[in-house]
């Protein structure tokens, strides 16, 4: 079989001859109790850069002993780009959210042969999953692999938007010393109002680790958390996404981006939400209606926006959000930590076999299965498509 495998670019300088730490802290199963992923072997070290181009996901060897053939790029948009050639024949293509291959309906058709759509991380929107349906193609993502890392990074926005970290950073790295200019946007956290839409496993991760800061816990969900675990963490729950921000002073996006989410966070969400609340965003860029998270930054309806997800990626040079006032954007990294790239591949090549060796991939894996939502896809995704634009990430230049 061929097996495409879109990839992010290798550092400017090459890959790295050593790293920051020598070995991963060792992690026995996810927080609810789901294993680890478990494939038979693993080719690579953990902590070791796998999701770039020279990184392949650790899967040569095992793949190419088992007599496929694997094509790594990272040439992915635009006419012509070396993913669509190689699409045209190949049975498998794994992509991340991080380096998203827009796998859109026109380019499945193109491709006879496609049998599954992996995605080596969690979010499969940019799989057009309406077309994978219809063409029963399957679409299955690592879920969990990084969960726990993206909550780690909506801590660290959450806080640092609040007190200001960026600009107080910025004057010290510049030679500075005005305190008044580094405080004059700066607040605790203690006592604030944090709500979070949804609580999945990225969600109620990040209310856990917001809770020692003794603030005041919201969220909505279309799937209501047990009864015990509200009571743990002292949650208020609401039925509509607009209950929630009218009381929040921060607001977290962790849903996936399907029909019902897409550009949620418009000018009238916006608009209801309190006034100088803050938003990060870790989900998905396009939740957010661009321009107009850019205008509340600039009237004061928000007083900061963070995250790690645009729309499209890469993200165009002159995409609003690179220049607005009051960001924390990061490109799209935190579920790509090296931490988490070791566990993404380990669950990719999990995948892989279970594919090869005719054997059920876990329910939690499938997003898409025999031209319908099933596992994760059922639980928190709607039907139809999340793709178009997507071609606009044509237009960022290296
Ligand atoms: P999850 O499936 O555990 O949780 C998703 C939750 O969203 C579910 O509880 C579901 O009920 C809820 N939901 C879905 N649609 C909703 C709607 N219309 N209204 C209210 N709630 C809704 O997934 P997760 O692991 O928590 O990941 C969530 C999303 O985060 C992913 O789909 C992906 O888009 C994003 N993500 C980003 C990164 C990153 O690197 N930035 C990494 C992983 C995941």
């Amino acid at each position: 079989m061929k097996i495409l495998c879109v990839l992010y670019d290798d550092p400017k300088d090459g890959m790295p001859g050593s790293y920051a730490l020598n070995e991963l802290p060792k992690i026995d199963t996810y927080p609810d109790g789901m294993t680890l992923p478990n494939p038979k072997a693993i080719d690579f070290n953990p902590g070791e850069l796998l999701g770039c181009v020279s990184g392949e996901l650790g899967l040569r060897k095992f793949l190419e002993d088992r007599g496929h053939t694997l094509v790594v790029t990272s040439d992915k948009d635009g006419e012509n780009s070396q993913a669509d050639k190689e699409l045209v024949d190949a049975d498998i293509v794994i992509s991340q959210p991080f380096w998203p291959y827009y796998l859109t309906r026109e380019k499945m058709e193109k491709a006879p042969k496609l049998k599954m759509a992996i995605t080596a991380g969690i979010g499969s929107d940019h799989v057009d999953l309406q077309a994978a349906m219809d063409h029963k193609i399957d679409v299955v993502e690592v879920t969990y692999c990084n969960s726990i890392s993206v909550s780690e990074h909506i801590v660290m926005m959450i806080l640092s938007l609040v007190r200001d970290y960026h600009n107080q950073h910025a004057i010290a790295k510049s030679g500075g010393w005005n305190i008044a200019d580094a405080v004059k946007r700066s607040y605790d956290v203690e006592g604030m109002h944090i709500g979070t839409v949804a609580a999945g496993r990225i969600g109620l991760a990040a209310l856990r680790r917001m809770q020692p800061f003794d603030v005041h816990l919201h969220y909505h969900d279309r799937h209501r958390l047990p009864e015990s675990v509200e009571q743990e963490l002292n949650l208020s729950f609401h039925e509509t996404v607009e209950s929630m921000v009218a009381v929040c002073d921060v607001v977290t996006i962790n849903c996936p981006l399907h029909p019902e989410t897409e550009n949620l966070f418009d000018e009238t969400m916006i608009n209801k939400m309190k006034k100088g609340a803050y938003i990060v965003n870790t989900a998905r860029g396009k939740i957010c209606n661009k321009e107009a998270i850019a205008a509340a930054l600039e009237s004061g309806q928000l007083s900061g926006y963070a995250g790690d997800v645009w729309f499209p990626q890469p993200a165009p040079n002159d995409h609003i959000w690179r220049t607005m006032p009051h960001h924390g954007m990061t490109p799209h990294t935190s579920g790509t930590s090296l931490t988490a790239q070791a566990r993404y591949a380990a669950g990719t090549r999990e995948i892989l076999e279970c594919f090869f060796d005719n054997q059920a991939i876990r329910d939690e894996y499938l997003i898409v299965q025999n031209g319908e939502l099933a596992g994760v896809g059922a639980h928190s995704y709607s039907k139809g498509s999340a793709t178009s634009g997507s071609e606009e990430a044509a237009e960022y230049k290296k």
